[in-house]
C-alpha cells in the first residue's frame, strides 16, 4: 500500500480517527480549504506557464493568467489525482487569487522548478514512479526545483540543493511546519529523486515553507554529509512510525483521540468520538477528562463561530432572549490624523519632527494607546484640570462610529 504524505498530516495534525474518517469519505467543511486549495491551483498554473513558456511570468501577464485560472475554477472546479471536484464559490476563487498573485510577486519560482510533483519512494526508499505498484511513500510536491546554498557565513560556494517549498495558507503557519513529517517527508523523497531530478547530488536538502497570508517564508537546509545522513535516517524511522500508527486498528478502527488536536480537524463536526466528550456532566471526571473536554468544546466554539460569522452575514439570527451575529454598536475610533495629532500634543504644539510622526503612524496607534499618551501628558495627581485636558485630547483625536461586532448580544434584561 502507498501511503501519501498529505493524508496522513490528518494522523500527524489530529489524531488517528481523523485518517478513517478522511479515507472513508466524511464530509468535511470544504469551504474551509477553498481558498487554499484555489491559491495553491493557481501558484500551479503560474509555474507550470513559465516553464512553458521559458521565460519569467510577470506583471499583469502574471496576473491575466491568475484571474483566467481562477475562472477556471468557478466554472469547472478542479481534478486532484484524477478526482474532479465542483466547481468553487467566486469569492474563495477570487481570494484564493489575490493570496497566489501576492506570493507570486514576491516568492516567483525559477524556470527549473517543477510544480505539483508527484514522487515516490519504495519501501526501502529507492525512487520509484508515482504510479509504480511498489510504491509505498509518496508526496506531491507544490515546488521542488533546485537551489543556491547560503554563502553568508562562509565564504566557501554554498553548493547546489534541492529545495521542496509547501505552501500554506493557515495563517497561523509558522518556522514548526519545518519540522512536521510531512514537509520532513517531502524532503526525503526530494532527496531519493535529486539525482534524477536535478541531474547530479545535492550538496543539501532544503525545506521551505511560505505562509500565503502573511507571505512570510521560512527555510531550513540540511547539509548532505555524514551527520546529514544520520538525521535523513532519523525521519526515515519518524515516517515509518507515522506509518505504523496509520497501520494500527483496534477492531477495524483507527483509535481517536480527542482533545487539542481536534482543534481545526476537518471532521469535528461530524466525529462521534469527540461529541461523546461533550454528554454528561460537564465536571464528571478526572482532571484528563475535564481537560479533554474543555479541549474539544474550544475547538466547537471554534467551529460555530465560523459557520455562525457566515450564517449571520445578511443579518443576526434572532433568538427568543437575544440574537447572535453581527449588531452595530456605538465606538470610538481614532481620526485620520491622529498619529500626527498625538504628536504634536507631545510636543506641547510645536510642530514635530515628520520622521517621529512617520514612525508614530506606522505603529498605527489605537485609542487604548492615545489614552495612555493623554494620561502620560496629562497625570492625575498634577493639577485639577487634568481630567479635562485628558478628556479634550481624547476627543480632538477621536470620533463615534457605528462598528460591527459579531458575538451572542443577549436581550437587555433592564
Ligand atoms: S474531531 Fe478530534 S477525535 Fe475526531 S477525528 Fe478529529 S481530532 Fe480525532
Amino acid at each position: 500500500m502507498a501511503w501519501r504524505s498529505s493524508t496522513l498530516a490528518y494522523l500527524e495534525r489530529h489524531c488517528p480517527a481523523a485518517l478513517d474518517h478522511h479515507e472513508a469519505g466524511t464530509p468535511r467543511d470544504r469551504e474551509v480549504f477553498q481558498v487554499g486549495i484555489a491559491a495553491h491551483a493557481i501558484l500551479d498554473v503560474l509555474c507550470r506557464r513559465q516553464v512553458e513558456l521559458g521565460r519569467g511570468v510577470e506583471g499583469d501577464e502574471a496576473a491575466a493568467l491568475a484571474q483566467a485560472a481562477a475562472e477556471v475554477l468557478v466554472r469547472e472546479g478542479r481534478e486532484f489525482d484524477g478526482t474532479p471536484e465542483p466547481p468553487m464559490s467566486p469569492a474563495a476563487s477570487a481570494e484564493g487569487r489575490e493570496l497566489a498573485v501576492r506570493a507570486w510577486y514576491v516568492y516567483p519560482t525559477q524556470l527549473e522548478d517543477r510544480s505539483e510533483h508527484g514522487l515516490a519512494v519504495d519501501v526501502d526508499w529507492r525512487p520509484v514512479d508515482y504510479s509504480s505498484p511498489r510504491a509505498w511513500w509518496k508526496a506531491a510536491m507544490d515546488i521542488v526545483g533546485p537551489c543556491v546554498g547560503d554563502t553568508r557565513d562562509d565564504e566557501d560556494d554554498g553548493g547546489i540543493g534541492v529545495c521542496v517549498t509547501d505552501y500554506k495558507s493557515a495563517w497561523p503557519t509558522d518556522e514548526t511546519e519545518l519540522e512536521t513529517i510531512q514537509i520532513r517527508g517531502q524532503a526525503l523523497v526530494a532527496v531519493a529523486h535529486a539525482e534524477r531530478l536535478l541531474g547530479f547530488s545535492p550538496a543539501f536538502v532544503r525545506r521551505r515553507v511560505i505562509n500565503l497570508r502573511t507571505l512570510a517564508s521560512f527555510e531550513a537546509d540540511l547539509v548532505l554529509d555524514e551527520d546529514g545522513e544520520q538525521t535523513l535516517s532519523t525521519w526515515r524511522q519518524d515516517v515509518r512510525l507515522l506509518v505504523a500508527a496509520a497501520e494500527s486498528r483496534v477492531g477495524g478502527k483507527r483509535p481517536a483521540r480527542p482533545g487539542a488536536h481536534c482543534l481545526g480537524c476537518p471532521f469535528l463536526g461530524r466525529c462521534e468520538d469527540a461529541r461523546a466528550h461533550l454528554r454528561g456532566d460537564v465536571l464528571d471526571g478526572d482532571p484528563e477528562t475535564i481537560a479533554t473536554r474543555y479541549a474539544v468544546v474550544d475547538a466547537m466554539r471554534d467551529m460555530l463561530r465560523d459557520a455562525c460569522v457566515a450564517l449571520t452575514a445578511e443579518g443576526p439570527v434572532v433568538l427568543d432572549d437575544g440574537v447572535v451575529g453581527h449588531v452595530g454598536r456605538p465606538r470610538r475610533v481614532l481620526v485620520p490624523t491622529a498619529a500626527a495629532d498625538l504628536c504634536r500634543a507631545w510636543w506641547k504644539g510645536d510642530e514635530p519632527d515628520p520622521r517621529a510622526v512617520g514612525l508614530v503612524t506606522a505603529l498605527e496607534p489605537s485609542v487604548t494607546a492615545a489614552g495612555k499618551v493623554a494620561a502620560a501628558l496629562y497625570p492625575r495627581d498634577r493639577s485639577k484640570g487634568a481630567k479635562a485636558d485628558r478628556d479634550a485630547l481624547i476627543d480632538s483625536l477621536t470620533i463615534s462610529r457605528i462598528v460591527a461586532r459579531f458575538g451572542i448580544h443577549p436581550t437587555s434584561t433592564e
